[in-house]
């Protein structure tokens, strides 16, 4: 699949030098899927600071490799690989990891299955029934990198749970970036200011990633955006400042999310990554 780059203009027929009626409309449609961020810029006031809204933006080259690492084939397998409960049930920290942590029903699932739908046999397993026990599910892409679904959190976690996830966030040496999904229809809950300062006090670098911002009316979004900027501009240390918006169902921001997943886990040169 072809993307533009940001702010690409579409050109017009060979060598004419016009646009082509309505492919500057489409052009944009396709800036808004893959930086829906971005799309939010122009309805800030004059002179907004924007810096926070651009500070990753791939090229095409960037987008395109990253999307073939998320493209599975017989020479680069995606699987699934195991669960686990403990750590020391965890596979052997031998590749760069990335994890994947939010309250139960944030989006996680769906967001884990939108990144790989370009691997469809790889099944993203859900447990959510009360009662069973939630498990780290981890993913293996080829040789490059794992992805961990970690169990959602809520308030009724159980202390095993909390035990899990403290234990892994401590200890798991090859995570190179732990992804905090944050429901972009509602922003910021308790909950999740209670994972902000699980991550800050352990120091470990994160990002977040504002989930069916489809469900959103602009407005609502913009508030939540700048609201969270804010946030995190005045209370972190650890967390990435740009934020990663997304949809898994018109698939918004996954392209830009599996580049950054890329790029962190140091499978893209870094030349393409600025
Ligand atoms: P999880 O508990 O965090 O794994 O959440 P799920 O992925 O199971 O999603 C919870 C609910 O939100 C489900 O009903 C999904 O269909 C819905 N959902 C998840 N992502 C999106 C999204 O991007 N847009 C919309 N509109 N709904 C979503």
């Amino acid at each position: 699949m072809l993307l533009p780059r940001a702010g690409g203009v579409a050109a017009g027929p060979a060598g004419s030098g016009r646009p082509v009626p309505g492919a500057a409309a489409g052009a944009e449609r396709r800036t808004g899927i893959v930086f829906p961020l971005q799309k939010l810029e122009r309805y800030l006031a004059p002179g907004a600071d924007t810096t926070r809204f651009r500070l990753f933006q791939p090229g095409l080259a960037a987008l395109q490799r990253a999307e073939a690492l998320f493209r599975s084939d017989r020479g680069h397998p995606i699987d699934y690989v195991s669960s686990a409960v403990r750590m020391d049930h965890a596979p052997p920290p031998t590749l760069p990891e990335v994890c994947f942590i939010g309250r139960s029903n944030v989006g996680k699932s769906s967001l884990i299955r939108a990144l790989f739908s370009l691997a469809p046999e790889v099944e993203v397993r859900v447990s959510k029934t009360p009662g069973h026990t939630k498990k780290m599910n981890f993913f293996k892409v080829g040789k490059y990198f794992t992805l961990v679904d970690m169990p959602g959190y809520g308030y009724r976690a159980p202390q095993d749970f909390v035990e899990m996830v403290e234990a892994y966030l401590q200890e798991r040496r090859n995570l190179k970036r732990t992804f905090l999904l944050v429901d972009g229809v509602v922003g910021l809950q308790k909950t999740d200011h209670i994972a902000v300062d699980m991550l800050e006090e352990f120091g470990i670098p994160y990002v977040m990633v504002l989930t069916k911002i489809d469900r959103a009316s602009r407005g609502v979004l913009l508030k939540n955006v700048l609201e969270i900027q804010e946030f995190v501009k005045e209370n972190t240390q650890g967390c990435f400042p740009q934020l990663f918006l997304v949809s898994s169902v018109e698939f918004s921001g996954v392209h830009l999310l599996r580049c950054f997943v890329a790029h962190v886990t140091g499978n893209l040169p870094t030349v393409e990554a600025s």
